[in-house]
């Protein structure tokens, strides 16, 4: 079966197409720049990435971009639209309505619009993707699949925040989690490749990215996770400020006489590691050349970053009572060593031993603890796109 996975974002749009037999990708790319001026990348597998500078007003031209790239009798990797059997769309927020993927009707999308409020940024964006596809091919099933429901099952001592309960039950205020494909993804194959019973297991994903959150899965269920009403909350971040005192917010807005939409915007695009280092980089390779070099700043925000993931990892473990593996994924977990030996080296009370022969690892599936170490440490390399492109077969297959 071939599935098409989008993930629509406010002004791009990534996608592949995805045989689900062979679980490879038959092309990827995105649609860059939607709405500002437009830039096409579109890459089919084993080949050159193909750039294209487009004007891209909107979302539906980049959809029709995308399909005519992937029909292109040039280098396209399909002869007809109608090879595509389904879509997966990625969807940010399912807010408490949605524990698992579905396939989307009328009623689901309805389900969508009424989770905007708690994501104004990212829900708006899929669902406008979700819309312009059921335009441009009737009668092609869509799944949307949340990032927040695989964290549906944490418990509600974990999600409850300490604020009046009239605003959980006026409107939802409470801890969701993001990331959730990832998480669960990621978590089912550290079981398989450290050799645990996902139904006796306690594993600790650490997916660290450009946004980065950490969960705790027991026994194959998401217990807790440090993303909370918004991706905003958690670890320090690429430019996110993660965990401050909610205090701060008045404090600048009266100091500096800024809007709550300016000091919004300091603590979602200015801050977290990008702050620290006084708006040097939110990219981890420019930050260990800086380090290396001698950069203070750069160091100090190596040193926070991994600090906040440890603190969240410590918790975590007291939240399993105990634990087996903890695993790296994403951007900086696939390949940041630097930062991934820092983390871990909080770990040495509990016997983590790292094996230095394959701990500078990059971009793959590596297990980095040595056999004796009492807790598994490894790298699983993410593929939410994938886990997308899974989750749809198994719904359009019991349409
Ligand atoms: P997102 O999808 O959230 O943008 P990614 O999972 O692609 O995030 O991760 C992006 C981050 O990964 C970048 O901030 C970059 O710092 C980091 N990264 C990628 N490659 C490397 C590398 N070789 N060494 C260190 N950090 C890296």
């Amino acid at each position: 079966m071939k599935i098409l996975v989008i993930n629509c974002g406010s002004s791009s749009l990534k996608y592949q197409l995805i045989d689900s037999n062979t679980e490879e990708a038959l092309a990827s790319g995105i649609c860059d720049r939607i709405g500002i001026d437009g830039e096409l990348k579109y890459q089919p597998a084993g080949c050159e990435k193909n750039v294209t500078k487009v004007a891209i007003p909107n979302h539906e031209v980049a959809v029709k971009l995308l399909l005519e790239a992937l029909t292109n009798e040039k280098n396209g990797v399909i002869k007809s639209l109608d090879e595509i059997q389904a879509v997966g769309h990625r969807v940010v927020h399912g807010g408490e309505k949605f524990s698992s993927s579905v396939i989307i009707d009328e009623e689901v999308l309805t389900q969508i619009e009424e989770c905007v409020e708690l994501a104004p940024i990212h829900n708006p964006s899929n669902i406008v993707g979700i819309k312009v596809i059921q335009n441009i091919m009737p009668g092609v099933p869509n799944v949307g699949v949340f990032d927040t429901a695989f964290h549906q099952t944490m418990p509600k001592k974990a999600y409850m925040y300490g604020l009046p309960l009239k605003y959980y039950d006026k409107y939802k205020i409470r801890r969701y989690g993001f990331h959730g494909t990832s998480h669960s993804f990621v978590s089912k194959r550290a079981c398989e490749f450290c050799g645990l019973d996902p139904k006796n297991s306690k594993i600790i994903v650490c997916h660290l990215g450009g946004g980065a959150s950490i969960s705790a899965v027991l026994n194959g269920e998401s217990i807790d996770t440090s993303m909370g009403l918004t991706p905003l909350e958690g670890m320090v971040m690429g430019t996110r400020c993660g965990n401050i005192d909610a205090t701060i917010v008045e404090f600048l807005m009266s100091k500096e006489n800024m809007t709550i939409e300016q000091v919004m915007d300091i603590l979602n695009k200015k801050s977290g590691v990008l702050g620290i280092t006084n708006g040097f980089s939110s990219d981890f390779r420019d930050l260990n050349d800086a380090a290396e070099a001698g950069d203070e700043l750069a160091d100090l925000a190596m040193e926070a970053f991994s600090y906040s993931a440890a603190k969240y990892i410590g918790g975590y473990i007291m939240s399993m009572h105990g634990v087996d593996a903890i695993v790296f994924t994403a951007g900086i977990g696939e390949n940041d060593h630097i930062v991934r030996d820092k983390i871990t080296s909080y770990f040495d009370y509990l016997g983590v031993e790292i094996n230095p022969e394959v701990s500078k690892s990059r971009g793959k599936e590596v297990m980095l603890s040595t056999p004796d170490s009492k807790v598994k440490v490894c790298v699983i390399p993410t593929n939410e796109e994938l886990a997308i492109a899974r989750e749809t077969v198994i719904l359009v297959n019991n349409i």
